[in-house]
């Protein structure tokens, strides 16, 4: 995912005031897009911060949950409202934007504006996706190997059985989700994804991508090494 951030989201605003509930901390902005919610065009608010460690991940500036560099949810807000009637959704992506308890927030502001709401979330938070669920229009969800396998992706113990539990939760829902895999270099093979294929089409998912990993500023840079984990 490219992030850019516009021109006019830079001008300085106003800090919050004291006391103020916190706002959603946003590390970048995509003004537009065509390929982050499929048939619609949107906007990419990326939120900071993520609880793992993907060695693959490419947006590592994203994973801490603060930075220096956040865009103020007030500059987020203007930019949307200067784009009603000519984006027809926006999608919160990040980092791992169910992190946050501000998301459902600024999703009910996001959605009393017009726009359809989009989410791309690793599962990291079954709890939090549940309660989001009447907010969101579609969600692209990483399933990145089966459940035991998730340690050796993300770093983090117990991760698959919580991605697992988020599609499930999906998959009850009725809400419209794609299941998004991204192979490890030098893990995951065409043998290893025919089981997943397996796997998820035996649960009932009948949107699933296979993404091409991308090697260049990754997490860990061994896995653009001819032999990676080799
Ligand atoms: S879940 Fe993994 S790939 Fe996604 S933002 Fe977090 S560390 Fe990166």
């Amino acid at each position: 995912m490219g992030i850019a951030q516009s021109p006019d989201l830079m001008t300085a605003v106003p800090a919050a005031a004291p006391g103020a509930p916190p706002e959603l901390r946003v590390g970048g902005l995509t003004p537009l897009t065509t390929v982050d919610y499929p048939g619609e065009l949107a906007a990419v608010v990326f939120c900071q911060g993520c609880p793992w460690r993907c060695r693959y991940c490419h947006n590592g500036h994203l994973l801490p949950p603060r930075s220096p560099d956040l865009i103020p949810w007030a500059e987020v807000r203007t930019f949307l409202q200067s784009r009603r009637g000519l984006l027809d959704a926006v999608v919160f992506s990040g980092g791992e934007p169910t992190l946050q308890p501000t998301l459902a927030a600024a999703m009910n502001e996001v959605r009393a504006l017009g726009f359809k709401i989009g989410l791309h979330t690793s599962g990291a938070f079954p709890a939090r996706l549940k309660a989001l669920l009447p907010l969101l229009d579609w969600v692209g969800l990483d399933i990145k190997a089966l459940p035991a396998d998730y340690p050796a992706v993300t770093g983090v113990p117990g991760s698959g059985e919580r991605a697992w539990a988020s599609l499930a939760l999906l998959l009850d829902a009725g809400v419209a989700f794609q299941v998004r895999t991204t192979p490890m270099p030098g893990r995951d093979g065409p043998a290893e994804l025919a089981v997943l294929r397996e796997r998820l089409a035996a649960l009932g998912v009948r949107d699933h991508r296979v993404q091409r990993c991308r090697t260049e500023h990754t997490l860990d840079p061994s896995l653009a090494e001819p032999n990676p984990g080799g």
